[in-house]
């Protein structure tokens, strides 16, 4: 059986405010009034993770982790609206209207052998970890260095285990403790170091990068359903471009989008198409606007439907069974990979089903089109299929004119469309 133990050293390094450049106006008051309660009742408790690295760099945090030594009973009886959640780690999120706090209590990589010991490892693989430590414990079993540094709001203090702050001027991303190690224990945390990578512009400390490259088999020892949340963390994270290019430089790729990565193989138009829809994710983000999961999976698996459409044309099954036969086949090959829930296979296959209907411009039939809850998703997925070159760039053209008019003016565009002018139409 598997022991591990990453060694941060004893005391740590204390930052003072003088010497740190933490902006507390940067903090949301939820986290500070958790800080505060647990703190008046006794317990310790810190900012920690992300949301210390994020203010040492200068961003404002998207969220705030609480790491206390408070027990997850005793932060629920601390604070009303409080759920107790997690199977494989406790952990309690603290509500305030929809958003919530996440706070943990001080978590220890506790020796597998030892009897008692509630950490299990299944070839290596951290598979139940819920033995409590003592903040030292706690930084040592977390990820990357820069992600294990607490923050002391009591004294405005940062407190450093593993020299991450050191870390983070040099922006570096480095692993504590031996990487190959830490990611056959959790091998999400390779997609994490690739994310932190493109999100951050981190460089990843040699001995952090090198075992990507022979490990990304070991992603198919996780769970579709944590890896579909891990796959749009990367492609929702604002860096999607970025993101996908770590994943192809570290050979991730096949483990995680095994049929984008076949279809890449000897098709550059559709590199170009995923890189136009992934610049558009980023785009969107960037700009406040709503993305869909639905959607960079219909990217990503584009070539895979339209391989098996062809196939059912063939075979002479008429269109519309067989739009959804191709699209239910392909969502479900790559679900046993990255769980797709069904509300976002059903989009998926709608937004693909759609792709014929752009073809016909002629009759009352376009206008009632534009009213269909996926109109706009599909619209958008054909512009990008028209950017890449699998379209005429007329078809973009003509629908984006059509919604921009006024009523009169559609009803004028309807009655003399132009017939089909795709010319790879499917
Ligand atoms: P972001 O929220 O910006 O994606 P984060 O580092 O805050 O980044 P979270 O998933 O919010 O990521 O996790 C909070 C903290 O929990 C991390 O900073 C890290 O210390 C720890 N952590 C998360 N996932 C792991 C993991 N797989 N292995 C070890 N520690 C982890
Ligand atoms: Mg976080």
């Amino acid at each position: 059986m598997e022991t591990t133990e990453h060694s941060t050293g004893s005391a740590p390094q204390r930052i003072s405010a003088d010497e740190h450049c933490i902006d507390e106006t940067k903090i949301c008051e939820q986290a500070k009034f958790i800080v505060r309660g647990l703190l008046d009742a006794g317990f310790q408790a810190y900012l920690v993770g992300g949301c210390v690295r994020d203010l040492l760099l200068g961003i404002t945090p998207k969220d705030f982790d609480v790491a206390t030594d408070a027990h997850p009973n005793e932060i629920c009886d601390l604070f009303e609206n409080s759920r107790l959640i997690g199977r494989r780690f406790q952990i309690v999120h603290v509500y305030f209207r929809r958003d919530y706090i996440e706070v943990s209590t001080f978590r220890a990589l506790a020796k597998s052998t030892h009897s008692g010991s509630s950490t299990e490892f299944t070839n290596g693989r951290i598979v139940r970890d819920n033995t409590f430590g003592t903040i030292e414990e706690d930084a040592a079993r977390r990820d990357f260095t820069v992600n294990a540094m607490y923050y002391d709001l009591e004294h405005s203090q940062v407190l450093d285990f593993c020299d991450g702050l050191e870390d983070i001027y040099n922006r570096r991303l480095r692993m504590i403790g031996p990487a190959d190690v830490r990611y056959r224990e959790d091998p999400v945390r390779m997609l994490r170091a690739l994310r932190f990578r493109a999100k951050l512009d981190l460089e990843i400390a040699e001995d952090t990068a090198a075992p990507i490259l022979s490990m990304g088999h070991l992603l198919k020892e996780v769970s579709p359903a944590r890896l579909f949340d891990e796959t749009i963390k990367l492609f929702h994270s604002g860096y999607a471009v970025n993101c996908f290019h770590e994943l192809e430089h570290y050979k991730i790729l096949p483990n995680l989008l095994p049929f984008t990565h076949s279809a890449l193989k000897d098709d550059e138009d559709f590199r170009t198409f995923i890189y136009a829809a992934l610049e558009n994710t980023d785009a969107r983000i960037a700009g406040g606007k709503s993305v869909n999961p639905a959607f960079v999976f219909a990217v990503f698996l584009w070539k895979s439907y339209t391989k098996l459409l062809e196939q059912y044309n063939s075979q002479g099954i008429r269109y519309g069974e067989g739009a959804w036969e191709a699209g239910r086949s392909t969502v479900l090959q790559q679900s046993a990979v990255t769980s797709i829930a069904k509300r976002f296979s059903i989009t998926i296959c709608e937004i693909w089903k759609l792709q014929n209907r752009f073809s016909r411009k002629r009759g009352r039939k376009v206008l009632q089109f534009m009213q269909h809850p996926r109109f706009r998703a599909a619209y958008d997925f054909m512009c990008l299929r028209a950017q890449a070159g699998e379209l005429d760039s007329y078809e973009c053209k003509w629908w984006t004119k059509l919604q921009a008019a006024e009523p009169v003016e559609q009803r004028k565009m309807t009655q003399q469309g132009r017939k089909n002018k795709i010319s790879k139409s499917i």
